[in-house]
């Protein structure tokens, strides 16, 4: 009998992304708790920023024709002051406004010279040396410079960052449009789980072990702005796994196991997700993570009612680095995030990588302070230490070895994470 090919991450991720629609539902939040939160809308300004020309320095605001009248250093009489927050008067005919960085640039006045580029000469009648001659528009922060009046300063679809809340607020938002977080379902499965807190390592039974994808599973689910139900740990039997798929899935949009999807009596997510929904893909090409399901828990007859359904491997690498690869990015597809792909970058390898594999890779290594890449001595699918140790993964192609000096893909977990 010949086994199917596997089905390549390319095309498994395509074929991901081409049935996850971004949720139809909107909510307003605070500005404040906006960080990580994808708009659902586009943010135009109502105005410019800066909305008036204002000094870009503390010094003297001038008019450039002013300075040429006289032979040698102009001398000028200060006839204002301008601090940032005051509306100042027009300038003065052969006169200088004392200005503050951020103040108003006085009407007439079409230079700042900064006051390391002027002398005080006559304490008493406010007299200022211009030891440097200005051009015109020298340290002013021209209106509008920054953004246009009615401008679309962050398309719908972004993924918020500290400096697009900014953005934002400098444009007046107190509140955003985005997304709701997606809703998700978690579970663990295995016999062998217990969790860290209940034994004492000392009190462990023989082939118990803590379950680890728990923890990192839901930091990744939250991390990515999810709002996550755990479930804890099923157990592996039949009954038990339909009985938990199918009370999750009316109240969330994505349910998300580890474990129990390989090939083993044991599994049972599997024959699970295909009596309650769907599965639509179901193993890939890559190592690690090559049990990986994806599919449908159905709600009813409506076939427009049901949650997304992903069957993580349960070595805890796979786990990790499946959750990178396909969940990160239906996560960002379901919250409507314009970008989903990752931009790897070419990274030297200061390392040998004989063996070539059937399989495409990722491999965990770090950088290293000669700019290129270490790798991590044990690639076992269960040492989580690997993805710990390394800061990243080399993306390496199916059947391909690697020669020290060669250039490879990486892909930086802080990208991932970020
Ligand atoms: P499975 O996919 O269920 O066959 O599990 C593959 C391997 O991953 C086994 O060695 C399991 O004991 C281990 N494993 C499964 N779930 C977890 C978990 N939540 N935490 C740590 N290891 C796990
Ligand atoms: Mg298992």
């Amino acid at each position: 009998m010949t086994r199917p090919a596997l089905l390549s991450l390319d095309d498994a991720l395509a074929q991901l992304l081409a049935s996850v629609s971004p949720l139809g539902r909107t909510e307003s939040i605070s500005t404040f708790d906006a960080d990580g939160r994808v708009l659902a809308e586009d943010v135009i300004s109502e105005l410019q920023v800066p909305a008036f020309d204002n000094s870009a320095m503390d010094g003297y605001a001038v008019r450039v024709s002013d300075l040429h009248s006289s032979n040698g250093l102009p001398v000028l009489p200060v006839s204002a002051r301008v601090a940032a927050g005051q509306a100042p008067q027009a300038l003065q005919a052969m006169s200088i406004a004392r200005i503050f960085t951020g103040a108003p640039i006085p009407l007439g006045a079409d230079a700042v010279v900064m006051q390391e580029d002027c002398t005080v000469v006559n304490e008493c009648e406010g007299g200022v040396r211009i030891d440097v001659m200005p051009k015109i528009d020298q340290w002013i922060r021209r209106a509008g410079e920054d953004v246009q009046k009615g401008a679309v300063v962050l398309p719908r679809g972004t993924r918020l960052d500290p400096a697009a809340l900014g953005l934002a607020a400098s444009v007046g938002c107190a509140n955003l449009q985005v997304v709701p977080r997606p809703r998700v379902a978690l579970f663990s499965t295995g016999d062998e789980l217990v969790m860290p807190g209940s034994v004492t390592p000392a009190d462990m039974k023989v082939g118990s072990i803590y379950n680890s994808n728990r923890f990192f599973l839901r930091a990744l689910l939250i991390r990515m702005g999810c709002e996550v139900t755990d479930f804890g740990i099923v157990p592996d039997n039949r009954a038990a796994t339909l009985e938990a798929l199918s009370s999750a899935a009316s109240q969330h949009d994505l349910i998300l196991t580890s474990g129990g999807v390989s090939v083993g009596e044991e599994d049972h997510i599997k024959p699970a997700v295909q009596q309650l929904g769907e599965l639509n893909l179901w193993q890939i090409a890559m190592k690690p993570g090559k049990p990986f399901a994806f599919g449908k828990i159905k709600l009813g007859s409506d076939p427009h009612s049901f949650a997304h359904f992903v069957g993580l491997p349960g070595n805890p690498v796979s786990s990790f680095i499946t959750f990178l690869l396909l969940v990160r990015p239906l996560l960002l597809q379901l919250q409507g995030t314009t970008s989903v792909a990752l931009q790897p970058v070419l990274l030297r390898v200061d390392f040998d990588w004989p063996k070539a594999d059937k399989r495409r890779e990722f491999l965990r290594v770090r950088r290293n302070n000669d700019g290129g890449l270490d790798l991590f001595s044990n690639q076992s699918s269960g040492v989580l230490t690997s993805a710990v140790w390394g800061d990243g993964l080399v993306d390496n192609p199916a059947g391909q070895t690697i020669k020290r000096g060669d250039r490879v893909s990486y892909l930086s977990f802080a990208e991932f994470l970020k």
